[in-house]
């Protein structure tokens, strides 16, 4: 198969789309990115790279920091962390209060906002400066040195972030958040803010695909097993509100973020980021979703 092949044909089909969907503006700073983008990477766990379109320019990765945070505290808890954050698809917006009420407090999964924020919160009591460790990790998974957060991202977040703070303090009252809640919120829109690019984190994603070792760095980040069980979580809760229909329609686990990237993988061979600004109804880039289903057709590889 020839892989740029493929890429450049998923990069032609999916220009008529570039112009569909809207990009998120409810973090203003997030409204400004460049509109007509689209780049796709895919690292192969032997080093093998293929990229298309605008796959080197950074944009903030958003709630795709919530797969890096969450192997993180995985790494520091294990199995702990599912007494404070639930497993099962929510069938709720990524940033609803709603089943925090009934539910005592416990987000239903680690990719929403509210379980986002339990993972933070679990690196914030480990770590003196949480927002630079999940940084510090994603350069050694990447191999860029040169990953940073985009303060003004992160501070336009903040200033209207009141439904995040709303859910932080709700969890504190439930005893589900240990840390003062306004630094928690602040590491989090820290990690949201992350900017990388589809080279960065096709490379980071590796080690899921690769039994828990980077392919980059070489390091154990996590078993087998844990790897299994977090790919299992990106597959069924990783597409916010889509992700039944994303698991149909692509068939390999991914998580998404607002900024309109998504990052996904094959077991035992590729790492994949796609990224394009404009947003479908869910949350998830129109054309990345496109592109990642074209993908798994085009190779004729996916879980099943
Ligand atoms: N920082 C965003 C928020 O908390 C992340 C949303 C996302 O990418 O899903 O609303």
């Amino acid at each position: 198969m020839d892989m740029q092949a493929v890429l450049d044909r998923i990069h032609d089909e999916a220009q008529p789309l570039l112009g569909q969907g809207r990009v998120a503006s409810y973090i203003p700073e997030l409204a400004k990115v460049p509109l007509q983008r689209f780049g796709m990477a895919v690292s192969m766990l032997d080093g093998r790279l293929y990229t298309v379109g605008d796959a080197r320019e950074d944009f903030s990765i958003q709630s795709v920091s919530k797969l890096f945070s969450l192997t993180l505290a995985f790494q520091l808890v294990g199995d702990a962390l599912w007494e404070r954050v639930g497993r099962e698809p929510s069938g709720t917006a990524f940033n609803s209060l709603v089943q925090l009420e009934t539910e005592q407090g416990k987000p239903r999964n680690p990719f929403l906002n509210a379980g986002a924020l339990v993972v933070t919160d679990v690196l914030s009591t480990r770590f003196v400066q949480p927002e630079m460790a999940l940084v510090e990790f994603l350069r050694r998974l990447s191999g860029n040195a040169g990953l940073q957060y985009d303060d003004a991202v992160a501070r336009s977040e903040l200033a209207t972030g009141s439904r995040n703070r709303a859910m932080g303090h709700f969890m504190h009252s439930f005893g589900n958040l240990k840390n003062p809640v306004d630094a928690v919120i602040e590491a989090y829109c820290r990690h949201c803010a992350i900017r990388m690019n589809c080279v960065d984190l096709a490379r980071a994603v590796g080690f899921l695909a690769n039994g828990g070792v980077s392919p980059v760095g070489g390091e154990q980040v996590l078993d087998a097993s844990s790897a299994k069980r977090l790919s299992a979580l990106m597959l069924t809760c990783g597409t916010y509100d889509a992700a039944g229909d994303f698991a149909y329609r692509v068939g390999i686990p991914a998580k998404s973020g607002v900024g309109g990237g998504i990052v996904a993988h094959i077991p035992r061979t590729l790492g994949v980021c796609v990224w394009s600004p404009r947003l479908e109804h869910t949350g998830n880039s129109l054309a990345g979703s496109f592109a990642l289903e074209r993908f798994t057709s085009l190779i004729g590889q996916s879980l099943f």
